[in-house]
């Protein structure tokens, strides 16, 4: 059937500003790492995509390497946009990476103005696009010269097939000499792409107060920490979870008793201020204004729909913050 987008699609969605740029973006992204490749029914993939725009997600973020096979979530979006999302294309931003490997030889990998050009002109090809809205450079590269790195995401902004570049997995010094660079050449970084949860904290410690001086946005990935901050694994492990799915990012030893343990005190304190743990996860990343976006997975469109309800109850009082802290300490 022919997919006409939910006329209120705007309607509950809320809007932040990326960084000092004119761009927003929803507070809710959809991360295509997981759920697209050649192992997923089409169809499946095709309702999640087709879930989130209509809740108001107007931000898809893919790279070069996701799939399995690497570069099949790109194929297989490129068929769903060209079917479904053709009238939409100005209503979305369309993020692609490159930065780890990709093809074989020692031009399909880190941070070379060869690789990231080709790369970039392979993930339009499959995409299907004239441009993607937001290129990045996935993870830093410690032999490239940063000035060659960033000199290529400036010259892809040039010849328009990109509208705005980004970082990705830059520690905070290394970001703040690349917006530097960024600056200099004319083309301002929009946005860094860093991982942060509950579980994984390590942006407040000086790189989120970079991106604020800078005027950079962020977007927050893997903010459910793959799974573990939800209600999934409460009870044991699900055939169809992420952690029963043989993934090396995600596997049964890392859900520890102690890690466990609190995540069933998170979970209650959750239920306290009437959300599923999911929301209150992805509310606490977004307390601070410094990050834009949180940007999920999902392998079923019910996970979408929690995610956006998380907007309705965001805020938390000194004393959940503390509360929190306690539980994670
Ligand atoms: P999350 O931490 O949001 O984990 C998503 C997983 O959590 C889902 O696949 C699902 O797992 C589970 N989940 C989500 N919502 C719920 C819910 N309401 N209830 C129960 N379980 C839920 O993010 P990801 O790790 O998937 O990463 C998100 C995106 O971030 C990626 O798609 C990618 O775009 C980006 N990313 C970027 C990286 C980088 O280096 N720049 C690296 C990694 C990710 P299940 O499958 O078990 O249902």
């Amino acid at each position: 059937m022919v997919y006409q987008a939910d006329p209120a699609r705007y309607q509950t969605m809320e809007f932040r500003r990326c960084g000092r740029s004119g761009l927003k973006l929803p507070a809710v992204s959809l991360g295509l790492w997981h759920n697209f490749g050649d192992a997923t029914l089409v169809d499946n993939s095709r309702q999640l995509l087709r879930r989130a725009f209509d809740l108001g997600i107007t931000h898809f973020d893919l790279a070069n390497n996701y799939g399995p096979p690497p570069g099949s979530a790109e194929h297989n979006f490129g068929r769903i946009f060209k079917e479904d999302f053709l009238p939409y294309r100005d209503e979305l931003i369309i993020s692609s990476k490159a930065g780890y490997t990709m093809w074989d030889g020692p031009y399909g990998d880190w941070g070379s103005r060869k690789y990231l050009i080709s790369s970039l002109d392979q993930s339009l090809k499959r995409m299907g696009l004239e441009y993607v809205d937001i290129f990045y450079h996935h993870r830093p590269d410690p032999e490239t010269p940063l000035q060659e790195t960033m000199r290529a995401l400036d010259h892809l902004v040039r010849q328009g097939k990109a509208l705005y570049v980004g970082l990705s997995n830059y520690p905070a010094a290394l970001a703040r000499e690349a917006i530097d660079i960024l600056n200099d050449l004319g083309t301002p970084c929009l946005i860094h792409q860093p991982k942060y949860s509950m579980f994984e904290r390590w942006v407040e410690a000086e790189l989120l107060d970079v991106l604020q001086e800078k005027g950079v946005g962020s977007i927050a990935f893997s903010p459910l920490a793959g799974g573990q901050l939800t209600d999934r694994y409460l009870n044991g492990i699900p055939s169809d979870s992420r952690a029963a799915s043989g993934s090396r990012f995600l596997n049964p030893d890392q859900l520890t008793d102690e890690k466990l343990a609190k995540v069933r005190k998170l979970n209650e304190l959750a239920q306290q201020r009437g959300q599923k743990l999911s929301q209150m996860a992805l509310a606490w990343v977004l307390r601070d204004d410094k990050v834009t976006s949180v940007l999920i997975g999902a392998s079923k469109t019910s996970q979408i729909e929690d995610a956006v309800g998380m907007l309705a109850n965001r805020h938390f009082s000194a004393e959940e913050c503390a509360a929190i802290d306690a539980i994670l300490s």
